[in-house]
């Protein structure tokens, strides 16, 4: 009996373990039994095989064929074992060298005449054989976002023949040369954005500390407009963090665009999003919008119209950055590190306290309407600021305002400050860290004293309180929080009795 064994690759969670697939060429009737994979699937990765092999004028084994897809236990999609399957055929009857095979790992779908067609999860596959020093043949669709990882071996190809040419020796396969990676994020820009000066504010404090938002106001106030030009103020990535977005996009089922490298992502999930959009879910579990917005913005829209199980599936992972999805005994966790940035309404109608006096709902109704983002979750939400419609002479002013850039140099400033004395950014200081770090002089203490007697703040809100007025003084590029900087973040605070 002839056995060859091809390395390959599964996916779990944005990990790609390794995957060994066994061929096993045995007497008896001919057969063709593939082990390891969900039944359903077994037939078509049959048949792409032998036709593939078929088109390519390759003799298909007329023996007992037995491929063992090892280990068991991992969970696997079946397309991608194509390309291992009918080249450890190839090699378990002798068409190809056994150990041509060798500081090689493969992945790829075969068309029914051969052709490799592109695979999910191409980065995270190339992470992993990078990290053991293989060389990774795979769909030439898919070699511009594995070569994302500087100093993968990156060996693509578009036929089934082509591989076998380069393993024989023929034909070696061309190593991809990754284009140069440069960042050409391209938000739009907070200088078209008249007015709005305290929101723009609020906005650059949350930045520069990584707080979360809720914008409270009227329809057409333009917070759908803020929140878009968000991201162009938040520092740039780092090449790490860079490389974790753009894993966790690879694996989910729209894919990773290569040109969007170095972005940080903004997903604006519709109300109407299943908690399985939004934390992620299936049988073999993607990622959701939490987690595709990880190191981004999540920006939810009309936050009390989202389904109450959503908004308190956010709670775990706006603490803790990761969320556990549990499917069938098998759990898969994601990192989901989002920034929030939420918007809603004062009210159902939305004309709550204008001065036309145009709102017709009663408190009841407006109580209820607010109640739906419950307190635990209104609690976490760092920032809560009104955003009114611009006056007219606003509207008009001659002057422009302010562009992105100019306002993400002091974020990234104010961040740097962050980062050299706590390591990471205000919004994640635990509470023993906010003792070290937040330091009040006198008048600020008093102040912060005495808006705790009126504001009956719960502990949570008195340590945001602190995280929030770090921040302002890092903006300020001050090491003690005065009265000023406590003054300013309580402000934040002031709708937290209104949840
Ligand atoms: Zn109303």
């Amino acid at each position: 009996m002839t056995v060859a064994s091809v390395a390959s690759r599964a996916l779990a969670g944005i990990d790609a373990p390794e995957v060994t697939v066994e061929v096993h060429l045995g007497p008896g009737l001919p057969a063709f039994h593939i082990v390891g994979l969900p039944d359903a699937e077994v037939r078509e990765a049959r048949d792409r095989v032998r036709a593939a092999l078929n088109h390519g004028h390759f003799e298909f084994p007329a023996r007992r064929i037995t491929v063992n897809l090892a280990p068991a236990e991992l969970p696997k999609d079946s397309s991608r074992f194509d390309l291992p399957i009918a080249l450890g055929i190839l090699a378990a009857s002798g068409q190809i060298a056994l150990q041509s095979l060798d500081g090689h790992e493969f992945a790829g779908e075969l068309s029914l005449t051969g052709e490799l067609r592109a695979v999910r999860g191409a980065l995270a596959m190339a992470l992993s054989a990078r990290a053991v020093a293989r060389a990774f043949v795979l769909p030439e669709g898919n070699a511009p976002q594995a070569a994302l990882a500087a100093g993968a071996r990156i060996l693509p190809a578009r036929t089934l023949l082509q591989v076998v040419a380069h393993l024989a020796g023929e034909a070696r396969l061309i190593p991809f040369e990754g284009e140069a990676r440069t960042v050409a994020a391209s938000y739009a820009d907070f200088s078209d954005v008249k007015g709005q000066q305290q929101a723009k504010r609020a906005l650059e404090v949350a930045a520069a500390g990584a707080h979360s938002v809720l914008m409270v106001g009227p329809p057409g106030t333009g917070k759908s407009m803020l929140a878009a030009r968000f991201p162009g103020i938040l520092p740039a990535l780092s090449e790490a963090e860079a490389l974790e977005v753009a894993a966790i996009h690879s694996v989910s089922s729209s894919g990773f665009e290569p040109l969007r490298w170095g972005e940080r992502p903004y997903r604006a999930p519709h109300h109407s999003a299943s908690c399985a959009a939004l934390v992620g879910g299936g049988a073999l579990p993607r990622p959701g919008e939490i987690s595709l917005a990880h190191l981004g913005i999540l920006f939810l829209d009309e936050l009390p119209e989202f389904d109450r199980d959503v908004l308190e599936a956010l709670r775990e992972p706006l603490e803790s950055g990761r969320v556990s999805i549990s499917r069938a005994a098998r759990q898969s966790q994601f990192p989901a590190r989002f920034q929030l940035v939420a918007a809603m309404n004062p009210c159902p109608c939305g004309h709550c306290g204008d001065r036309a006096g145009r709102c017709r709902c009663t408190p009841e109704r407006i109580a209820r309407y607010r109640g739906r983002v419950s307190g635990p979750l209104a609690d976490r939400i760092d920032l809560k600021l009104e955003v009114a419609a611009p006056r007219e002479a606003e509207l008009v002013a001659p002057i422009g305002a302010e562009a992105s850039d100019a306002i993400r140099q002091r974020v990234e400033r104010a961040r740097q400050m962050q980062i050299s004395r706590q390591g990471k950014a205000n919004a994640l200081l635990g509470t023993r860290e906010i003792d070290r770090h937040c330091v009040t002089d006198r008048e600020g203490d008093q102040l912060l004293r005495h808006a705790l007697a009126r504001l009956l703040l719960s502990a949570r809100a008195y340590h945001r309180v602190l995280r929030v007025a770090r921040t302002i003084a890092d903006l300020a590029q001050k090491s003690t929080l005065a009265a000023e900087h406590i003054a300013e973040a309580i402000q934040y605070r002031r709708l937290d009795a209104s949840f």
